[in-house]
């Protein structure tokens, strides 16, 4: 049988209340005939307080390190408490002090020694996932499912680089196969803990932070899932941001590489790069939202299905800077951009766009403190200038390729508008421009009109807009 990978973030998980939620959306699918594998995230903020944690028990703070401890003890107590009858609190309560025992022992050595290394953060972080996967387990046993608990550690094997793991994919398929696939079969829900792993020596690794999609996305694979669920606490991908632009629309399917060029840019629902094993074995993600269920969210699937409309999305990115560098030594001479990059490259800053001409190179950075130092060493090379509060505009859609007149129409929609910047990107899937900050909210505004005026149903959900038209009828 064919399971479906459902995953849980922070939020669908938070409290008591939250995960019986996510109970029900589970059990919902069981209902329809699906096999659900469940991956879950830590409680909300745990992860940031754990490693908290780690961190003022690495400086010595014995005392602060045990209190955050402390704090986290009794929230997982207490949702225990909130989740069960007073019956079945026994075992987990036992289990969930002796975790935090075994945390506490962490910290006291780390403060003893006063030392915090990657290996040891891993340890304590970890402790997120498994806890909050095991009292889910509890938790959804006790609702009537036939739930079992499986240590992600058995299943996500990675490399020992610490903190930020490479995951094993031909290993972990067989895992997966050996571990997952036979409870499916047996019409069990396997509930495993997001973002840990482990190396094939049995040390407790992690995949970087918001690293359970990536564990969603490997068990999918691994077990050529039907479908892959990341519920979170939005509606999916919208064609811009509600708040700015009220009539923006659910993006109802898009491309991964759509949503991967709008993730960066803003849209901060799900970090394409941790799908990509999903998208590599053609099995479509959901991205849904736990506190609106009925809701069919966006599905992000390998190809771009055919859209009338020239664009998906438009995505802000606030807070930039615009670094002009003009040099007339530019002009026919070679290695100069490699000079101004490596420049970028020993202070570690990344650049979002670049445009050039034979004597004038103009990148945008995110505004920072070191843009002094940067602009500094950068005036060895040429004239530099530096302007802050700017912003880029991103417009992505697959149909951008090979249509004429496009950017004509977008940039006629914001002709009273100061453009600094133009970029199409080699993709040809997307296209950016930079403007003042100030008038984000009114481009976005002018460009959702002029390209979200018909909007093809297929791909956008037209429900909400059908709604306000047949009251003004
Ligand atoms: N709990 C981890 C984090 O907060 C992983 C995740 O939630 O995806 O980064
Ligand atoms: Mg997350």
């Amino acid at each position: 049988m064919k399971a479906v990978v459902m995953k849980f973030g922070g939020t669908s998980v938070e409290d008591a209340v939250a995960i019986n939620r996510t109970a029900k959306i589970v059990q919902g699918r069981i209902d329809q005939g699906q096999r659900p594998v469940v991956v879950v995230s830590a409680m909300a903020k745990v992860t940031d307080q754990l490693l908290a944690a780690a961190k003022s028990a690495g400086r010595g703070d014995r005392n602060g390190a045990l209190a955050i401890s402390a704090r986290l003890r009794n929230r997982h107590c207490d949702t225990s408490a909130a989740l069960l009858p007073a019956a079945a609190q026994g075992p987990i309560q036992s289990w969930i002090q002796q975790e935090f025992d075994s945390i506490d022992e962490i910290l006291r050595g780390l403060s003893a020694v006063g030392e915090l290394t990657l290996r040891t953060n891993d340890m304590v972080v970890s402790f997120g996932e498994r806890l909050s996967s095991r009292l889910i387990t509890e938790a959804f046993r006790n609702q009537g499912m036939n739930a079992v608990h499986v240590d992600a550690r058995t299943v996500i094997v990675t490399d020992a680089q610490h903190g930020k793991a490479t995951p094993d994919s031909a290993l972990i398929e067989a895992r997966c196969q050996q571990y997952l696939q036979p409870l499916v079969d047996a019409g069990q829900v396997p509930i495993l803990g997001g973002f840990i792993g482990s190396t094939v020596e049995g040390v407790t690794t992690t995949l970087g932070r918001g690293g359970s999609d990536y564990t969603a996305a490997l068990v999918g694979g691994g077990l050529e899932a039907e479908a892959i669920e990341i519920w979170t606490d939005v509606n999916g991908i919208m064609t811009a941001d509600p708040r700015v632009c009220p009539d923006a629309l659910r993006v109802k399917t898009i491309s991964f590489e759509e949503a991967a060029e709008l993730a960066y840019f803003g849209a901060k629902v799900l970090h394409p790069a941790t799908i990509l094993p999903a998208v590599q074995k053609n099995i479509p993600v959901l991205v849904l939202n736990s506190r609106n269920a009925q809701n069919e969210g966006t599905r992000i699937t390998a190809l771009a299905t055919h859209c009338s409309s020239p664009f998906k999305s438009i995505a802000a990115k606030k807070k930039l800077t615009i670094i002009d560098l003009v040099a007339s030594r530019m002009l026919m001479s070679h290695g100069y951009l490699r000079a101004v990059f490596e420049i970028f490259d020993k202070h570690k800053t990344a650049v979002d766009m670049v445009s050039t001409s034979e004597v004038s190179v103009s990148l945008t950075v995110d505004s920072n403190e070191q843009l002094p130092e940067l602009a500094a060493d950068l005036s060895k090379l040429a004239d530099v200038t530096y302007e802050g509060r700017k912003a880029l505009i991103c417009m992505v859609g697959g149909n951008i390729r090979g249509q004429n007149g496009i950017a004509a129409q977008v940039f006629h929609a914001i002709r009273h508008i100061n453009v600094r910047m133009i970029s199409q990107g080699a993709a040809e899937i997307n296209m950016s421009f930079m403007i003042d900050e100030d008038d984000v909210d009114e481009a976005v505004r002018s460009l959702h009109a002029a390209f979200f005026v018909d909007p093809d149903p297929d791909i956008f959900d037209i429900t909400a807009r059908k709604a306000i038209e047949s009251v003004h009828l």
